[in-house]
């Protein structure tokens, strides 16, 4: 078992109440998909295939709670704490929705069974703290969080993230370009693009209605470096991304089971 999972005393407190009722019932799936140490990494890596079930009460739910925060302005969302059991297992992803949160500061989405989380959290541009600490399906996150350019402090679980510096499992291999016309941007699938759909840049905001450019880059948020999956429109846009963060692959790159990474850590 990863040690950080083994040693949830090292945030005392911090997440007492981030979790909602129990009920008995699991609130989310296992996942080993990237191993948890160099012995136990695979070769190579796919994205989680889940879809949303938006017909699920869960989803419903957390739209209505989307509203309701959107609505009072609250600086501190945590949104699962407020859901069942079954309820958070049937949400993968967040609602775009969450692009009216313009007043959050601090979202929590600890011990969530999320598998992506949507470009709209780029509009969130009043968050300051970001913690999807222990929900073990987020390996990645869109390259669009780094619009949040106020986040100053992040717990995610480190052993989930694609070329983590502790035992750097391998990242999804990615289409370098996929062309007009080859596939419906707008109702992809999650399992080889990671998303359902892109629409907007990642990098100048504008649409994507051409040609989709997908590379990984890994940046520092908050504390964290992320390995942060960018949609772009151009090879232009590609060319206008900033340095990955030094001890990480320093280039932006297509993943898969060729890329050389540093060393890991441990
Ligand atoms: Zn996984
Ligand atoms: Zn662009």
């Amino acid at each position: 078992m990863p040690a950080e999972e083994t040693t949830p005393q090292l945030f005392p407190n911090r997440f007492a109440d981030a979790v909602g009722p129990g009920g008995g019932e699991p609130a989310r799936d296992a996942c080993r998909c990237v191993g948890h140490s160099t012995r136990t990494r695979p070769a190579r890596v796919t994205f989680h295939g889940e879809r949303q079930d938006t017909g699920a009460a869960g989803w419903q739910h957390l739209l209505a709670l989307v509203d309701e925060a959107a609505a009072d302005g609250r600086p501190v969302f945590r949104p699962f704490v407020e859901m069942s059991a079954p309820e958070r297992r049937q949400v993968v992803t967040l609602p775009p929705t969450i692009a009216q949160l313009t007043a959050v500061k601090h979202l929590v989405l600890y011990g969530t069974n999320l598998v992506r989380i949507p470009p709209e959290i780029g509009s969130m541009t009043s968050l300051e703290r970001f913690d999807p600490y222990t929900s073990h399906r987020l390996h990645w996150y869109p390259y669009e969080l780094t619009r949040c350019t106020g986040i100053t402090d992040s717990t995610v679980s480190t052993r989930a993230l694609y070329g983590n510096f502790k035992y750097r499992p391998p990242f999804p291999a990615l289409r370098p370009v996929t062309r007009a016309g080859e596939a419906d941007l707008g109702a992809l699938d999650p399992a080889v693009w990671g998303t359902e759909a892109v629409r907007t840049c990642s990098v100048c905001a504008g649409p994507v209605d051409r040609d989709l450019h997908q590379v990984w880059i890994s940046r520092l948020v908050g504390t964290d470096v992320l390995p942060l999956l960018v949609n772009a429109c151009s090879t232009a846009c590609l060319a206008a991304l900033p340095e990955p963060h030094s001890g990480y692959v320093p280039t932006p790159h297509t993943g898969g089971p060729a890329v050389v990474q540093p060393a890991g850590r441990w």
